[in-house]
């Protein structure tokens, strides 16, 4: 199964990727993290994101695409892989395309704008290693400690709420384009986004049947 989660910022994809990477075994591919990744490492890619990932914009395409080529050459895609993150506009999405790769589906998780700001208020990760949680979707076993590693849980800097509308803004014009893109070819799926993450990963698994 190749899969791509849509959704908006802060819609759960994360969440869902991982829930289905364990019921698939297929890896989570999340571009996100990757960036994250290099810029806590201080490579020459991570210092060439910072000022886009601090501001809520996104990456420059050929970034990321090089990112993707990358991580889609190893071999434990073979069998199939969730991208969360990616493609994030259309040219992405047309740079998978002129790869040669072929989505089986696609799942857009649909959470209303309103309630988008106040689930982006909740999260933290891990300062350590990247683990992600939400204060009432996914707490932690002990507040502000990380149940992966015990490092100390931080708010990102672009999960403010003055760089979330940005981030939003971004997603509607340059992202949400991509419903149409993958509908036309006939593998789009829309899931609402429900208030218990278990319910939202049934229906997402649903999704992947038919
Ligand atoms: P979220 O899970 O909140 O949607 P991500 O962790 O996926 O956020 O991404 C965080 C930031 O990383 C984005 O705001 C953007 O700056 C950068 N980024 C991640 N994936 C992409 C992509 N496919 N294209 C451009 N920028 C990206
Ligand atoms: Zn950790």
């Amino acid at each position: 199964m190749k899969l791509i989660l849509l959704g908006a910022p802060g819609a759960g994809k994360g969440t869902q990727a991982e829930v289905i990477c364990d019921a698939l075994k297929i890896p989570a591919i999340s571009t996100g993290n990757i960036i994250r990744d290099a810029l806590a490492k201080g490579t020459e890619m991570g210092l060439k994101a910072k000022s886009y990932i601090d501001a809520g914009k996104l990456v420059p395409d050929e970034v990321v695409i090089g990112i993707i080529k990358d991580r889609l050459a190893k071999d434990d895609c073979a069998n199939g892989f969730i991208l969360d993150g990616f493609p994030r506009t259309i040219p992405q999405a047309e740079a998978l395309d002129a790869m040669g790769i072929e989505i089986d589906r696609v799942v857009d998780i649909e959470v209303p704008d309103e309630k988008i700001a106040a689930r982006m208020s909740g999260r933290r990760v891990c300062k350590a290693c990247g683990a992600s949680y939400h204060l009432e979707y996914k707490a932690p076993k002990q507040e502000g400690v990380c149940d992966a590693c015990g490092a100390e849980l931080i708010q990102r800097k672009d999960d403010h709420p003055d760089t979330v509308l940005e981030r939003l803004e971004i997603y509607h014009e340059r992202t949400e384009p991509l419903k149409d893109y993958y509908s036309a070819k006939g593998i789009l799926r829309v899931v609402e986004g429900q208030e218990e993450v278990a319910d939202t990963s049934a229906l997402t698994l649903k999704a992947l049947e038919d």
